[in-house]
């Protein structure tokens, strides 16, 4: 019995040293990686059903690792989220999306908002919202072009400090959007005290919005109460016509997702306006 229990133990360290070095050297690898700039952000269109055209763009980040290629986020994300190390990724994705909307302005693209996803460790880190001011004069973006996406898990931490800081964003001129909406546990009118201007309905019950009653019964919902509150509901992963058309039936007008376009690297975006650009 007891060579058995030290053999537990053993099998049990080992495995937790791999764990261990899995986890160390992804933090060296991504500690790396920010230092070279190995990250690059996509573009998804956002589509508004009420004037049929593109009504913002969301960044989403992916590891462009020169090894292994395109690594997508929910691989790195959480670590990074973890050792800390989204504070400085985040700061430099939000540059990023704020640096390259500028730049799709100069080429003559119509001013596009911009969403950009602000992690639970983001958005209760001390200098919030010194580091978006900073970002937003050093590259010369207009709050008004600025969406953040926040996690409703994210506001449930300290009420007050919550909506002082949302008070602040939506002060600058930020739009706020509640990411993942119906995981979590908020009640709409807690949300209205936020000051929030859209709902993005989670995914999961976009995909099963035809087969499974419930689904439609909470997507339903949420966007009957959003209504009245005020709030834009956005469905996420809206993959086919029929989706498309459930979601229309009650009443959400807008719309991500690969039935409209999948993420696209930024040099890609252009080509999807008529409009000539400038030389
Ligand atoms: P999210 O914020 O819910 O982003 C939407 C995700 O759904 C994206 O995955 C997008 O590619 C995917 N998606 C959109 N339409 C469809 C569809 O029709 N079908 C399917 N199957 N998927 C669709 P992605 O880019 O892999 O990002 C996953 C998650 O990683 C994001 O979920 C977000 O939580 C996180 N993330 C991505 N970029 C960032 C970032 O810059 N900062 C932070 N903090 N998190 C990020
Ligand atoms: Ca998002
Ligand atoms: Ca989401
Ligand atoms: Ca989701």
């Amino acid at each position: 019995a007891k060579e058995n229990g030290r053999n537990t133990f053993q099998l049990f360290t080992s495995q937790m040293n791999d764990e261990t070095n899995r986890i160390f050297t992804l933090e060296q690898r991504l500690r790396h990686a920010l230092e070279q700039k190995h990250f690059v952000l996509y573009y998804q269109p956002l589509f508004d059903h009420g004037n049929d055209s593109v009504c913002g763009m969301e960044a989403l980040v992916r590891w462009n690792d020169p090894e292994h290629g395109l690594i997508p986020p929910q691989e790195f994300i959480p670590v990074a989220e973890e050792i800390g190390l989204i504070l400085p990724l985040g700061e430099w994705i939000l540059r990023e999306a704020c640096r390259q909307s500028m730049a799709w302005q100069k080429q003559g693209l119509p001013a596009l908002r911009i969403s950009v996803n602000l992690s639970a460790r983001q958005f209760r880190q001390k200098g919030l919202i010194s580091m978006v001011q900073g970002i937003l004069e050093e590259t010369g973006m207009s709050a008004n072009l600025l969406e953040l996406e926040i996690t409703e898990s994210s506001l449930m931490h300290d009420a007050d400090e919550t909506l002082v800081k949302l008070r602040q964003l939506t002060e600058m001129g930020i739009t706020l959007a509640i990411d993942d909406f119906g995981t979590g546990y908020s009640s709409l009118s807690y949300l209205k005290k936020f000051s929030v201007s859209r709902l993005k309905i989670d995914r999961d019950f976009v995909r099963d919005l035809c087969d499974d009653q419930d689904d439609a019964a909470i997507v339903s919902t949420i966007v009957a109460m959003a209504s009245h509150l005020g709030l834009h509901t956005m469905a996420e992963g809206v993959e086919t016509d029929a989706q498309l058309q459930a979601l229309l039936d009650v009443g959400c007008r807008q719309f991500q997702g690969n039935l409209f376009s999948q993420p696209l690297p930024a040099a890609e975006v252009a080509s999807l306006f008529d409009k000539p650009l400038n030389p």
